[in-house]
């Protein structure tokens, strides 16, 4: 029987060896997806302990308990079946199986089942990141659509999960991009985060069921997975751009967020390949800028809104990046900043600035932010710099406790975006 345990762990090395010990009686592994409602606060109490003791039980929480009568997903090793099932009897906990062996598509999709329990305590690398994604869209396959939109330069996979409602029937695009810039972790975290969130807290939450009435939203979790693994390496925790060869030999990569076909090369981009916001050597010159741009070009009819996800600064902003001139929709893209402004301060005691990118930053040229508003006409469209303020010492070296408040800015952003754009539609029916 040891043998046949080892055979498996091997041929399975992307899960964990703790998963390797239930065998199916065709020989195969078998990975169980549990859900739990807990109905009292002492079940839900009891919930909570399986995160750190385990109770002689190989599982993993995949949803964490949080409130009573909200769902708790567990992923469960089939040898620890039998165990749980009694546990939970004695506990009088109600549970379902979503999934009875769950094993063939972890291993189709060879999805990585490390580190699944740590979402709001730890930065995800991007395999694990690729993990959950993948495992998001098997789990909610009716509410996900996972394409991949692109290969970076170094061949790794640029992924945009689609979040909706009903797949056939296709509505306007609230759109996020996460991960232009590598070293920004917790900008990355946090649409993890909110990814999560809408997913998972669908049937209870109202500002996400009115939202996804009204809007598909679409997310790239990592637009810049080349520069992610590599800002995981010791020494390169702070890199910013892609993974590309540049024309001069010893410096490598373009900042993505310069690469954009609008007024590209101008201010706030530089032509110096060894400088961090390099523009490139010509606009688009980066497999990451145009796979975003491609997409974004091809569903431009149904885009609504786009938001581009950086940190730091506690910042909401409109265009320009390229100009002081106020857009010509600056009074409707502030009344949408004002509003989100005062949600996120609700919600999370946190003031961020709101203005147009221009003021409230820097100068940019040739940034998405000014692509998307420019050439595709979106107005609401929006970057992003989350927290911390500039006034932080640690930047972009956060700890892990950063990962849930700075999430919930980004969804409390999201979901009165969301509300903003209906209202002002629902305004517009009235007035005809
Ligand atoms: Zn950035």
């Amino acid at each position: 029987m040891h043998l046949i345990w080892y055979v498996t762990c091997f041929l399975i090395g992307c899960i964990p060896v703790t998963w390797c010990v239930n065998v199916t009686s065709n020989g195969q592994p078998r990975v169980m997806l549990i859900r739990v409602v807990p109905n009292t606060t002492q079940q839900l109490e009891f919930l909570k302990t399986f995160k750190q003791q385990k109770h002689g039980l190989r599982l993993q929480l995949w949803r964490h308990p949080d409130v009573i009568e909200r769902h708790v997903d567990i992923w469960l090793s089939g040898s620890s079946y039998d165990a749980f099932e009694k546990v939970c009897i004695k506990k009088k906990i109600n549970f379902e199986i979503v999934h009875n062996n769950i094993y063939n598509e972890i291993k189709k999709e060879n999805i990585s089942m490390k580190n699944i329990e740590d979402f709001e305590d730890y930065y995800q690398r991007f395999e694990e990141i690729e993990g959950e994604i993948k495992r998001l869209s098997i789990v909610f396959n009716t509410s996900t659509t996972l394409e991949i939109i692109g290969k970076s330069y170094e061949g790794r996979n640029i992924y945009s999960l689609k979040i909706h409602k009903n797949a056939s029937d296709e509505k306007p695009i609230i759109f996020i991009n996460c991960g232009s810039h590598s070293r920004e972790w917790l900008g990355i975290a946090a649409c993890q985060y909110t990814m999560r969130r809408i997913l998972f807290d669908q049937q209870y939450d109202d500002y996400i069921a009115a939202m996804l009435k009204d809007f598909d939203v679409v997310i790239v979790p990592v637009l810049n997975p080349d520069g992610y693994v590599f800002s995981h390496r010791d020494r390169y925790r702070l890199w910013r751009k892609s993974r590309s060869p540049t024309p001069e030999s010893h410096c490598f990569g373009v900042d993505i967020n310069r690469n954009f076909d609008y007024r590209w090369g101008g201010g706030g981009s530089s032509r110096d390949p060894c400088d961090e916001i390099y523009c490139g050597t010509r606009p688009f010159s980066e497999n990451e800028s145009l796979a975003l741009a491609r997409y974004l070009y091809k569903h431009r009819r149904k885009l609504k809104a786009f938001m581009d996800v950086h940190t730091y600064g506690q910042m909401w902003m409109s265009p320009w990046g390229y100009t002081k001139m106020l857009p010509r929709h600056y009074v409707e893209q502030r009344r949408a900043m004002r509003a989100i402004q005062q949600a996120i301060e609700k919600a999370g005691k946190v003031r961020y600035r709101i203005g147009t990118s221009s003021t409230t930053l820097y100068h940019t040229s040739g940034d998405a932010l000014d692509w998307v508003y420019g050439r595709l006409g979106i107005l609401y469209t929006f970057a992003i710099e989350l927290r911390p303020s500039l006034r932080a010492r640690r930047g972009f070296r956060h700890t892990r406790l950063a990962i849930a408040p700075t999430g919930k800015d980004l969804f409390s952003g999201l979901t009165t975006l969301a509300s903003v754009i209906v209202s002002k539609n629902n305004a517009r029916k009235k007035h005809y």
